[in-house]
């Protein structure tokens, strides 16, 4: 059964508000197996306000209305629908009763203009409120669910858990599950050209791919009307698939971010790890610390910028930085080796580059990242060239350096 949910307020139109109801309802939703198929953020003019959710209700099977339940002129949710459905408002007595009830219980007199929250569309249910005034309605017409809901957060995640789901949960519903597969060391396309073909032509089974600096995660979700069993086994039998055609690119596959993927094998192993940043500003180790119980395996991290730093705090030779320049892979080699042996750790991470905007010349451009990774045995340096702002050179090479010790860690533990 698909839904859209149509949120209501001329303040969601402004750079300084969010919905998050919908996000909630989304989530709730998703749990009880409805597939939300749009949202419509409209303002609070009458005319908009009922082209959205005329269109709302000729789309979908169920529709979500939420904001526009207060006393205000401009909260005209009620009529809007009212209108749109041809079924007019009708005053309830009892409704009243309970908002002029809640003011009384704080010492006030009910305002005027709160009258017409116990108005209520002939046939819909009433849903109580129990954190403000405004009721939610449940109205039901040729098959379809609308459902009403003021737009603050805890009075409609209150009637939501007490009103709504209990109405929904014993009614044909589908089964939604979801598995989400994190990479790192692939570009958007690269990713896409490897699971060519793995497209799901099944409408049952989605998969959609969302980029952020560094990381490509691919989003698996499967629906089945017979169980959630079945659902599973949908998911798993694609998530295993791309799995198989991404290889060691895969960091992830339960959701977990790079940094805990690095944190458990570096436990697993019970080995430690320092980190020697220039260019990140100590990126990598507030990455590394944000994971609790990290000091078991954390050492210690430095930040060293001036040339000065890494020769006296980590061992850097002078002649290293003087014959191949701060931003070179042996300078990233002697930092990581120097880290490593000044810290006494396992591991040592290393990254030096240009973060820009400045500083870079044709020989070395900003972007230009070396990121190394010191063990007993050997020490890798890998170059790369970043593009974006500074934020962005910094978080794709904090992401560089945290998945080149992984697939160090992960080639060790598989041998
Ligand atoms: P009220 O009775 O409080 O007036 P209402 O149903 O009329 O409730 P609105 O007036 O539209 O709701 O919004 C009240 C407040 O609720 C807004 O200021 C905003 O902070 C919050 N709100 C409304 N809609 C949303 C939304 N979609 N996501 C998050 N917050 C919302």
């Amino acid at each position: 059964m698909n839904v859209i949910i149509v949120a209501v307020g001329s303040e969601l139109l402004t750079p300084f508000h969010q919905d998050t109801d919908s996000l909630y309802l989304t989530l709730r939703l998703n749990d009880l197996g409805y597939d939300v198929s749009e949202k419509i953020i409209v303002g609070d003019e009458f005319e908009n306000l009922k082209r959205a959710f005329q269109k709302a209700r000729e789309e979908a099977r169920m529709v979500f209305v939420t904001g526009g339940l207060g006393p205000t002129d401009d909260d005209r949710t009620r009529e809007a629908v009212s209108s749109v459905l041809n079924r007019p408002l009708e005053f309830r007595e009892e409704i009243l009763r309970t908002i002029e009830e809640r003011f009384l219980r704080r010492g006030k007199t009910m305002p005027a203009a709160n009258r017409k929250q116990a108005e209520v569309i002939r046939g819909a249910e009433v849903l109580p409120n129990p954190a403000g005034t405004a009721p939610g309605l449940w109205i039901e017409e040729e098959g379809k669910i609308i459902v009403l809901l003021p737009g603050p957060p805890p009075e409609l995640q209150s009637i939501f858990e007490t009103q709504v789901r209990p109405r929904l949960a014993g009614r044909e519903r589908a089964f939604l599950v979801r598995r989400v597969l994190k990479t790192s060391g692939l570009t958007e396309s690269e990713v896409e050209s490897l699971i060519e073909g793995l497209y799901p032509r099944d409408p049952a089974l989605r998969l959609t791919i969302l980029a952020s600096p560094g990381q490509i995660e691919l989003h698996v979700s499967a629906f089945s009307v017979v169980s959630a069993a079945e659902a599973e086994r949908r998911a798993d039998a694609l998530t295993f698939e791309l799995g198989r055609c991404l290889g060691p690119a895969v960091f992830s596959a339960d959701g977990s971010d790079l940094e805990t993927v690095v944190g458990r094998l570096l436990s697993g192993r019970k080995e430690t790890v320092a980190v020697a940043e220039s260019c990140t500003g100590g990126l990598v180790s507030r990455r590394l610390t944000r994971i609790p119980g990290s000091s078991t395996y954390f050492r210690e991290g430095f930040v060293t910028y001036a040339n000065q730093a890494k020769i006296d705090r980590l061992g850097v030779p002078s002649r290293t930085i003087e014959s191949f320049g701060a931003v070179s892979p042996e300078t990233a080699a002697a930092m990581a080796e120097g880290v490593r042996h000044v810290a006494d750790a396992d591991y040592g991470l290393a990254v030096t580059g240009i973060a820009g905007p400045s500083g870079g010349t044709a020989e070395k451009p900003v972007g230009l990242v070396f990121c190394a990774v010191a063990g007993l045995e050997a020490t890798r340096v890998e170059r790369s060239l970043f593009l974006g702002d500074r934020t962005r050179v910094q978080d794709q090479s904090s992401q560089k350096v945290l998945d080149m010790l992984r697939r160090f860690l992960e080639e060790k533990s598989s041998r």
